[in-house]
């Protein structure tokens, strides 16, 4: 098989990692994935049966009667699919969210998680969004971007986004929740997030889509010889 192209891009929430690789995806041709919606879908999985986040015995008796499956639809749009259940809408929420950051600190399901991703490296050119793509899915990344951005302008965003969806979002709270996130995502044990030593940084708070999508553009460029 040929070798396939890929691009991790990194970083915090509400950094703009998924509308740029979305964006860039389509572009290019290539499989965006969100590595975000597959721990959110086992958030939600575990919401669903009642179980904390945070119980690893409940976790461990209960993950095997979990499956977890991504699908694409004739527009390139990444589904999530629990237990043979499109949930692609119903983990879009801020709690659970809140409850991925906590279930996705459980080594037993990063490792679960882990040759999922891989796989679709491995069959597919892709963009692949999350916070330990560059550092533990694929540390030989044809190009690693680690994407940031001052939290107070995160939050701004994301509050935006949830408002347009018709979701109530309060902006303080939203900030909150974004700097718990930062923390428990950057000081779990198991692959936290940071960047990957080749990644290259780009601080967007200053930056707008279009600027962001062309610095990186440029990056890719440097690399990826089409
Ligand atoms: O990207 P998104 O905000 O949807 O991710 C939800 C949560 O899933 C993150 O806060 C993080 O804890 C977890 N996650 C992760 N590793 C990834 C992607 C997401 O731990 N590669």
């Amino acid at each position: 098989m040929e070798k396939k192209i890929s691009i991790a891009i990194d970083g915090p929430a509400g950094a703009g990692k998924s509308t740029i690789a979305r964006r860039l995806a389509k572009e290019l041709g290539y499989y965006y994935v969100d590595t975000g919606a597959i721990y959110r879908t086992v958030a939600y999985f575990f919401d669903l049966w009642g179980i904390s986040p945070k119980d690893i015995d409940g976790i461990t008796r209960y993950i095997d009667e979990l499956t977890v499956g991504i699908e694409y639809d004739e527009e390139g749009v990444q589904h999530m699919i629990m237990n043979g259940m499109d949930v692609t809408e119903d983990i879009r929420t801020q709690e659970i969210a809140q409850k991925a950051s906590l279930v996705s600190a459980q080594p037993i399901v990063r490792e679960m998680l882990l040759d999922m991703q891989r796989d679709v490296a491995k069959q597919h050119n892709v963009i692949m969004d999350g916070r330990d793509i560059g550092t533990v899915v694929l540390p030989k990344a044809t190009v690693k971007i680690f994407l940031t951005a001052s939290a107070e302008v995160r939050a701004q965003r994301r509050t935006k986004e949830l408002t347009a969806k018709g979701q109530k979002a309060d902006y303080n709270k939203v900030l909150k929740e974004i700097q718990q996130r930062d923390y428990q995502d950057t000081h779990r044990e198991v692959a936290p997030l940071k960047m990957a030593r080749d990644s290259v940084k780009l601080d967007t708070s200053e930056l707008d889509i279009e600027g962001v999508i062309a610095a990186i553009k440029e990056i890719i460029a440097k690399k990826v010889v089409q």
